[in-house]
C-alpha cells in the first residue's frame, strides 16, 4: 500500500529498511522489470483499419484521411480539420497562412516543445518568450502584455501536459493589439476551457499525433480552425500548393490537371496513419477516464510530500485533458538535482520524462539568442525541477503503486 510506505518513509527515517538504498546506489530496485514511461495503444481495431488500407490501392492521402479529419472536426467542434503529418508541420503552416515572416515577433512560452519556437524561426520571424504562472505552469497573460511590442503579430500558448491555457485572458489581448492566437494543443486534444472545446477557440490549433501521446499515428497532426478560407489555403499549402483536390490525382476518377498555385509544403497526413488514429479518436474518452484516475491516486499520494511540487488542481470549469503527470522539486529540500534523480528513478526499473527544459537554455537559443539562466526565472524553477512519470491507460494497480513506491523512497531517501 502505498500510503502505509508514505507513512514508513516520512515518519521512521532511521528505521528504513535496507532496501530502501536507491537502486543507483547499489540497493534493491522498486521492480526488477522497467516500467516503460509511455506506451502507444494497439487493439484489434487498430491492426483491422491498417490491413484494410494496407491491401487497398491506396496508401497516401484519401478517403481514411478524410473520414479522420471530419471525426476530429466533430470531437474537436472545430468547423474545419485538415490531417497533417504533425503538429510541428501544423504549427509552421498556420503561421505560413497568417503571412508571418521576417520582422515580425511571435510570442510564446519557454516551457514548451522547441519545436513551438523553431517554427517561428523557419518563418523568418522573431521568437519573444514571456515566462509561466508558477502554479499552473502556463504562459503568464501579464507576460504577454509585457512582451508585446508593435511588431508582435501572433500568439502561441501552449496547454501545457494537457492543462488549459487562460484563453479569456489571452483572448483580450489578442483583441487589444490586433494579434493572432494559434494553440499548441499538442498535450490536449480533450481539453476543455469554459465550456468550450480545445481546438474551438484560437483561429488555428494545432494537434499531435506524434507516437508519445494520447492518440498516437506514428507521425501525425491535425490543424483546426473555423476559417474557411483559411482552410481552403491550408488544403492546397500542405500538398505542395496544387490546386485543391489535386490529391485525387491518381485515383480511379481519373487523371485531371492541376496548377501549382504556391511554394506548398508536403505535409499531407497518408490514410495508414489516419487508419491507426480513427479507431484511437474512438476510445479517446474512455482512455482519459483512465488516465484521470491514476492522475488522482498519484495527486493523493504525492501531496503529502512537501519537497515536491504536485500539478495545481484545476481550475473551475476546464477540462484537463491529463496527458503528462509531472512533479517538480524543490531542489533546496533534496541532496540531489533533477537529472540525478531521474536516473535514480530509472535504476528503479521506472521509466520517466522530462516536459521540458524551457527551450530558452537550449544550445541554439543560448548561442544565438545569448539567453542565459535567470531570464524566465518561473519557467526554470519549473523546467530544471521537473520530471513526468507513466500515465496511461495499460497500467495496473501494482505499476500504479510502483511508481508512488519508487518516488517516495527516492525523496525520502535524498531529502536534506
Ligand atoms: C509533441 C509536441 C509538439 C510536436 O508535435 P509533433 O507532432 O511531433 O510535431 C509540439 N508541442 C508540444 C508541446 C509537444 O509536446
Amino acid at each position: 500500500m502505498p500510503i502505509r510506505i508514505i507513512r514508513i518513509a516520512l515518519n521512521n527515517l532511521k528505521k528504513l529498511p535496507a532496501n530502501y538504498k536507491p537502486a543507483i546506489e547499489g540497493g534493491k530496485p522498486v521492480r526488477e522489470n522497467f516500467l516503460v514511461f509511455g506506451r502507444p495503444m494497439l487493439f484489434r481495431e487498430e491492426i483491422k483499419e491498417v490491413l484494410e488500407t494496407l491491401r487497398s490501392d491506396w496508401w497516401g492521402t484519401g478517403q481514411k484521411t478524410k473520414e479522420f479529419e471530419k471525426l476530429f472536426a466533430k470531437y474537436a467542434h472545430a468547423k474545419y480539420a485538415l490531417a497533417l503529418s504533425s503538429c510541428t508541420a501544423a504549427t509552421e503552416l498556420a503561421l505560413d497562412i497568417l503571412g508571418i515572416g521576417p520582422g515580425d515577433e511571435v510570442i510564446t512560452t519557454p516551457l514548451t516543445f522547441v519545436s513551438t519556437a523553431n517554427v517561428v524561426l523557419h518563418r523568418g520571424a522573431t521568437v519573444k518568450f514571456a515566462d509561466v504562472d508558477l502554479k499552473t505552469w502556463n504562459i503568464d497573460p501579464d507576460e504577454i502584455e509585457k512582451a508585446t511590442t508593435g511588431k508582435t503579430k501572433t500568439i502561441i500558448p501552449v496547454h501545457l501536459h494537457g492543462r488549459p491555457a487562460d484563453m479569456d485572458a489571452i483572448g483580450k489581448i489578442a483583441n487589444k493589439h490586433k494579434l493572432y492566437v494559434i494553440e499548441d494543443a499538442a498535450h490536449a486534444a480533450e481539453a476543455w476551457y469554459h465550456g468550450k472545446k480545445i481546438g474551438s477557440i484560437g483561429d488555428f490549433t494545432a494537434f499531435s499525433f506524434y507516437a508519445t501521446k494520447n492518440v498516437a499515428t506514428g507521425e501525425g497532426g491535425m490543424l483546426t480552425t473555423n476559417n474557411k478560407k483559411w482552410y481552403d489555403t491550408a488544403t492546397v499549402r500542405a500538398l505542395h500548393g496544387l490546386s485543391a483536390d489535386a490529391w485525387k490525382r491518381y485515383s480511379a476518377a481519373g487523371f485531371k490537371p492541376y496548377e501549382a498555385v504556391y511554394p506548398g509544403y508536403k505535409i499531407n497526413m497518408t490514410d495508414i496513419q489516419a487508419s491507426l488514429g480513427l479507431p484511437q479518436l474512438q476510445s479517446i474518452e474512455k482512455n482519459l477516464k483512465i488516465r484521470n484516475k491514476i492522475w488522482g491516486e498519484y495527486q493523493k499520494a504525492f501531496s503529502k510530500i512537501n519537497c515536491l511540487q504536485t500539478p495545481s488542481s484545476d481550475e473551475s470549469n476546464i477540462i484537463h485533458a491529463r496527458h503528462l503527470y509531472a512533479l517538480a522539486f524543490k531542489p533546496e529540500m533534496l541532496k540531489i538535482d533533477r537529472n540525478k534523480f531521474v536516473a535514480a528513478l530509472q535504476k528503479e526499473g521506472i521509466g520517466c520524462g522530462v516536459h521540458f527544459t524551457p527551450v530558452h537554455l537550449m544550445e541554439y537559443y543560448r548561442k544565438t539568442f545569448e539567453y542565459k539562466l535567470g531570464d524566465f526565472p518561473n519557467a526554470e524553477r519549473i523546467g530544471l525541477n521537473i520530471f513526468s512519470l507513466p500515465i496511461y491507460p495499460t497500467m495496473n494497480k501494482k505499476d500504479i503503486s510502483d511508481v508512488i513506491n519508487a518516488v517516495v523512497k527516492l525523496v525520502t531517501y535524498y531529502r536534506r
